[in-house]
């Protein structure tokens, strides 16, 4: 997952320093990357690393990349004034706890624990402690969710599937939600958590079917269905909503 596949060579690119423009009296960085097999000139800006990145063909110049970006600026601050905005994990946040908005609320008078509960009808995230403390609090509640979650969901599954899996890591990473070692070793994003239960329950099923075929051909595909039949469900779930989970508190990147 998610079919970033790695069997390609990848490109060694010299490093080319990036450009920064001004756009409505903010600077923005362009960074800039060389692509053997690109022909022209192309701009992306992310929504999960909220950055620009230019992507040169291999013969082109970094003077015509300064004039291309130069002439797209206003593309550029189109599409980064849509980015969803950045949730800081702060008291009065909203936050999606396995697809459930929480409202996260500070208790000071309580010590140190986080815990949902049903405030005013309103599912809330309560959060104990000091208050400089609130976002690394929720912060760790959310990834040992995740790790419970994740746990309990790769172990029903290799258990239907008959296969061992080994250590269950979580990352925070940008391009893919999980990932199977050739040892057993399962990775996951503990940004999981944020999502509904049965998109969490599918990456489980998906880095699991991998312990029968590392690779996503039709057995691993026919294997992953068996396992959870509502893959496409997911799946649509995570190109729609995905990114979005990205939006909270602040990321690791890698
Ligand atoms: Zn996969």
């Amino acid at each position: 997952m998610l079919f970033r596949r790695s069997t390609a060579v990848a490109p060694q690119p010299e490093p080319l320093a990036p450009i920064v423009l001004k756009i409505e009296g903010r600077e923005v960085v362009v960074s800039l990357r060389r692509h053997p097999r690109a022909r022209r000139y192309t701009l992306r800006v992310r929504a999960v690393e909220r950055d620009v990145v230019l992507t040169l063909p291999s013969r082109g110049s970094v003077r015509e990349a300064h004039a291309f970006a130069q002439r797209y600026t206003g593309w550029i601050a189109a599409r980064l004034s849509r980015l969803p905005e950045r949730v800081a994990l702060e008291p009065g946040a909203l936050l999606p706890l396995r697809g459930v908005p929480h409202r996260i609320v500070h208790r000071p008078d309580r010590r140190g624990m986080v815990w949902p509960e049903v405030a005013g009808g309103e599912p809330v995230l309560c959060v104990a402690g000091e208050l400089p403390h609130v976002a690394r609090r929720v912060t760790d509640f959310l990834k040992r969710e995740a790790r419970r979650d994740l746990t309990e969901a790769s172990r029903r599954h290799a258990a239907a599937l008959g296969v061992a899996i080994g250590r269950i890591t979580l990352r925070d990473t940008a391009s893919r939600w999980g990932s199977c070692s050739s040892n057993g070793g399962l990775s996951y994003s503990w940004r999981l958590i944020l999502a509904p239960p049965f998109v969490l329950d599918y990456l489980a099923a998906h880095e699991v079917a991998h312990r029968r075929e590392m690779n996503h051909g039709p057995a691993f595909w026919a294997t992953v269905d068996r396992l959870f039949p509502e893959r496409e469900q997911a799946e649509r779930w995570l190109r729609s909503h995905g990114a979005s989970l990205h939006r909270y508190g602040e990321r690791a990147g890698g």
